[in-house]
């Protein structure tokens, strides 16, 4: 049992937290056995939607999270090799981390996936487990953008303040693909208002107290979206256009800037969301001898590329220029390279450009 401040869900009060960030790793393969049923992880995503349930199906993004937070935990443990059968950035992305942590902890870990347990007096309330401690520091790696995880952070951080006895702490949250990161120190009393209220709606959400499902940035990664009528309830703006276009007025959408954010946000959902699962389902059943009246699958022809060692020959006979009339370069990429650095004027911008992009937390 823990010890020092203790604190149950609800009793606290949320404080507008300036930090924090979906955790992108698959949820079967958290390491240090498995996830609590309240797993910090999920905290961020609770303190949006108190309803939302982690997706069964991992994805791609939370796959190479995994296998990405696989290989920092090797190599922190002595095993360099294992960045080597890492795709593309991902191996300097996991190197960058390493050197992160070691320069944030001036030397090397104390542990690496530490399981990170804390206790109310009604026995274990938590556990996570964070990525590497050292003393009351701990470093978490985050594959994907740069998110708000400070819920989580502040879950970690009253873990370990009460497993050290200690009055502070401090985490580092490592975003690898954008290299940056993001470090907050923590009281107690901080991340207790921040962690209980969220467990306090989580058990409410749990028991059908409390307020209902909140559509979020993270619906897109929720078990429950399929059967969540606030998250369908988005797509009844463009409904009338399917259902019954011959009553469907959308010279009206377009007049009025209500109902054409709504329309726009239902277009969206239909598109990046249903209309990519109800894709890959058709694939599945064309692929399969199946029909799918008015769809098939049409055979492209495969990416090209030059095989090993054709780029070196080309190189030897014709020489770099050749290459550079063919070849884009990545400004972001070329940055990153170890040694690189544009001097001012050595990079020409172009005319900026503007996206009609939606409003974080939509029209509410
Ligand atoms: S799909 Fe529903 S339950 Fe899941 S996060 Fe969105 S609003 Fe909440």
């Amino acid at each position: 049992m823990g010890r020092g401040r203790k604190a149950r869900a609800g009793v606290a009060a949320t404080g507008a937290l300036p930090l924090g960030q979906p955790d992108i790793k698959a949820p079967a393969a958290e390491p240090g056995g498995g996830h609590h049923d309240l797993s910090p992880s999920a905290f961020p995503k609770w303190a949006e939607c108190a309803h939302y349930e982690p997706s069964r199906e991992p994805g791609e993004e939370a796959e190479r999270g995994t296998r990405l937070h696989a290989a920092y935990a090797a190599v922190m443990g002595g095993d360099k090799g294992a960045i080597d059968g890492l795709p593309g950035d991902d191996g300097r992305a996991v190197e960058w981390a390493v050197a992160e942590t070691l320069r944030l902890f001036g030397g090397p870990p104390e542990s690496v996936e530490r399981k990170l347990p804390y206790y109310d007096s009604e026995g274990e309330l938590y556990f996570g487990t964070a990525d590497a401690v050292c003393g009351e520091q701990i470093a978490d790696l985050k594959t994907g953008q740069i998110r708000d995880y400070a819920a989580q952070m502040a879950a970690y951080a009253l873990a370990i303040m009460d497993i050290k006895w200690a009055r502070g702490a401090t985490t580092h949250l490592l975003f690898c693909d954008g290299r940056e990161v993001v470090t907050r120190e923590w009281t107690a009393e901080e991340a207790i208002a921040a962690v209980m209220p969220i467990i306090a709606a989580r058990r409410d959400a749990l028991e059908g107290k409390g307020p209902g499902p909140r559509p979020c940035e993270y619906c897109g990664w929720c078990g429950r979206r399929d059967t969540c009528p606030a998250y369908a309830a988005q797509i009844a703006p463009a409904e009338a256009a399917i259902v019954s276009p011959e009553a469907f007025e959308f010279s009206a959408v377009l007049a009025d800037p209500e109902r054409l954010g709504r329309f726009l946000t239902a277009c969206r959902l239909l598109r990046c969301d249903y209309e990519e699962r109800a894709q890959a389902r058709a694939r599945e059943v064309i692929g399969s001898g199946g029909r799918v009246p008015g769809w098939t699958i049409q055979r492209r022809k495969g990416r090209e590329s030059l095989a090993p060692g054709v780029l070196d020959d080309i190189i030897h006979r014709h020489g770099w220029r050749v290459l550079i009339e063919c070849a884009s370069v990545s400004i972001p990429k070329l940055r990153k390279q170890p040694g690189i650095a544009l001097e001012p004027g050595q990079v020409i911008e172009g005319e900026p450009t503007e996206a009609l992009v939606e409003e974080k937390g939509g029209a509410a």
